[in-house]
């Protein structure tokens, strides 16, 4: 008699152990193409649409949805194509088993390895910052959980994303993949790789957009380069833990010059970000930390 519930017992303890994606609830039976879009004014109306097409939970899709609403009052989500990206981001599938329930708070959260995924506000004004339109060419420095490219892969087919930590970028590649196999085909088209992003990606340059998710005391020459005329940058520059979050614009001016702008996305405020770091240990930092 005890069987059925030890058995039970059992395959909940090897549940918990597994990372978020394995948890999935049923395959999406909706492919998302660019003209696809779950409604965006109503909240039951989301909820339904996202659980008939795309099987995610009702308890996330409604924490996701109230998310939603606090980043459109902060201005964080700037216009309806940045909407849907972030409504159809499962964030839930980029953070830790232990943070599954906090995955759509304010904060950022533990992603292991010493490092962080910036809360949503964050993530969605930097993202908001690049207005990526689709058929666009993007790079992201710092895969991280994935989270960001997440997000860009719903405004874009064509996005690349370089991360340092070696188990790390594996991670998150087996994350997109098992994403993929399970029916989010659009997490199969990311380009990873596992490199030191301060150099770029030269085969694949040049960007129209560059989002650079680590901290840095100036913007790396390479990245500048292979960022298109006409492109757009966000960096987070400043000294440790004491960055501010930069819109970088590169253009040509009639008379052939190049020139760059600079504007501050939170006017100023202080914004901390993890170090942007260089393989075999230390910073990029000029000022040597
Ligand atoms: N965009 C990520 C945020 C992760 S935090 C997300 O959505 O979760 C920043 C990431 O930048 C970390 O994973 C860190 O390892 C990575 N990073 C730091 N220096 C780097 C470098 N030189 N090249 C590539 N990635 C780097």
């Amino acid at each position: 008699m005890m069987r059925p519930f030890l058995t039970a017992a059992l395959l909940a303890a090897a549940m918990l152990a597994m990372p978020v994606s394995n948890m999935a609830a049923a395959a999406p039976a909706l492919q998302v193409t660019p003209d696809v879009t779950p409604p965006m004014d109503n909240q039951q109306a989301y909820v339904e649409w996202m659980v008939k097409n795309r099987g995610e939970k009702i308890e996330k899709l409604n924490e996701r949805w109230a998310r939603f609403q606090a980043m459109i009052q902060n201005k964080d989500l700037w216009t309806t194509k940045e909407y849907r990206a972030f409504l159809l981001s499962p964030r839930e599938e980029f953070a830790l088993t232990r943070n599954y329930a906090r995955a759509y708070e304010h904060n950022f959260l533990d992603i292991g390895y010493g490092v962080t995924i910036s809360g949503p506000h964050l993530v969605g004004r930097m993202t908001s910052a690049i207005d990526v339109k689709q058929g666009e060419k993007v790079l992201e420095i710092g895969t991280g959980s994935g989270y960001q490219s997440s997000l860009l892969t719903y405004l874009t087919d064509k996005v690349y994303t370089i991360e340092i930590i070696e188990p790390l970028g594996q991670r998150t590649a087996a994350t997109y993949k098992k994403l993929a196999t399970d029916g989010y085909k659009e997490f199969g088209r990311i380009n990873t790789k596992i490199a030191d992003g301060y150099y770029g990606w030269q085969e694949n340059a040049p960007f129209d957009k560059i989002i650079v998710t680590a901290g840095i005391d100036h913007i790396p020459p390479p990245l500048l380069q292979q960022l298109a005329i006409g492109g757009i940058m966000v960096i987070p520059v400043g000294p440790p833990g004491q960055q501010r979050v930069l819109k970088v614009v590169k253009q040509k001016q009639p008379d052939g010059a190049v020139t760059i702008t600079r504007e501050d996305l939170y006017s100023g405020k202080i914004v901390p970000f993890v170090p942007f770091t260089k393989s075999g240990g230390g910073t990029h930092n000029s000022g040597g930390r």
